[in-house]
């Protein structure tokens, strides 16, 4: 068919990657999946997933992505854990970059995802760490009766501020605009949470601490224009995602944002190179969606391969 050591090269492995995984090597394709990190992707740091079916009692990142890794793998799918540094698009056989090797095959799929938004205010990088987060799962038990600030208005944002208000006796949620843009039953379930409070058309333009923790941040209302201090002991950011496309260079074609830009079938700008989950040009990205574009890019690349 070629000669390429692999088939299909799929790049990251969250949930779109284990699952372009476990269907091309149904397929019986010579499939390598890589990832730079555990399998999982995002959904690591989710403790319960509520909309992805079949799991009524809810499940956590973590698992579902352990069951998804172990079912990939019952299947034969081989994964590395490498990170890609560059890739060569140029030729049929396309060529993906490590740090100690190059491996090549006439068929890709990138599903790196999406990594959290920063604010980009003073304070946010020195205190990363320190009082500043972008995980509530890893970094919640930290704030145990304290209050926290969490920024940002979709379903991260009001979903993980439910979460924190299992550790912290106050959560205030900040959000630029008077409406949120999380789903209705999160909307509904944090209003109705005595220890969340909303501070609406408001920014936060700085943070502030000691040597090790954050004491307070600074927040302008964006219609007044007033701006005050608020005392919090940490800030959590959820203000959205940004594609991982470093390694991609100019490779491929993009939206105004940076994702990858795909028809229906999955296919990229450049023949053989598929995209799937969070990584896509997408109006939705859920576990179910990446899984669903996966499948759909797995078997694109069979028919891509069987047609060379
Ligand atoms: P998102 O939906 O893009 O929401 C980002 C939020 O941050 C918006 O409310 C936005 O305000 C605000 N924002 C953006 N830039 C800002 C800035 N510079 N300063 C202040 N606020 C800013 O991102 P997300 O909540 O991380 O969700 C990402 C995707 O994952 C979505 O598709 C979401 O549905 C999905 N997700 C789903 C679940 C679930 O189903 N349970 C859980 C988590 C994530 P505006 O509203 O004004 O734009």
């Amino acid at each position: 068919m070629s000669n390429s050591e692999y088939d299909l090269i799929i790049i990251g492995g969250g949930p779109a990657g284990l699952t372009a995984g476990l269907y091309a090597s149904r397929s019986r394709l010579k499939a390598l999946m890589i990832e730079k990190l555990l399998p999982g992707g995002q959904i690591r740091v989710s403790d319960a997933l509520e909309n992805y079916p079949g799991f009524p009692e809810t499940i956590t990142g973590a698992e579902l992505a352990q069951r998804m890794t172990e079912q990939a793998g019952k299947f034969g799918l081989e994964i590395e854990t490498n990170e890609v540094l560059d890739v060569d698009f140029s030729q049929k056989i396309k060529k993906i970059s490590l740090p100690d090797k190059t491996i090549s095959a006439p068929a890709v799929i990138i599903a790196t995802g999406a990594s959290p938004r920063k604010l980009n205010v003073p304070g946010e990088e020195i205190f990363l760490g320190k009082g500043v987060s972008f995980c509530a799962t890893c970094d919640g038990p930290f704030f145990h009766n304290s209050v926290v600030a969490a920024v940002g208005g979709g379903d991260t944002a009001v979903q993980e501020s439910i979460f924190l208000t299992k550790f912290a006796k106050k959560v205030y949620v900040i959000h630029r605009r008077d409406e949120l843009r999380a789903t209705k039953i999160l909307q509904e379930r944090a209003f109705a949470n005595d220890k969340i409070e909303f501070i609406w058309d408001s920014v936060v333009t700085g943070i502030k601490g000691g040597l090790t923790n954050v004491d307070a941040i600074t927040l302008k209302n964006v219609k007044t224009s007033d701006t005050k201090n608020l005392n919090v002991d940490g800030c959590f950011i959820w203000v959205g995602t940004r594609p991982n496309i470093e390694f991609l260079k100019n490779a491929l074609e993009l939206d105004k944002n940076g994702f990858i830009i795909t028809d229906s079938h999955m296919r990229t700008s450049v023949a053989g190179v598929f995209a799937a989950g969070d990584i896509r040009n997408t109006p939705l990205r859920q576990v179910a969606t990446a899984v669903g574009d996966a499948a759909i890019a797995a078997f694109s690349a069979e028919h891509y391969i069987t047609n060379l």
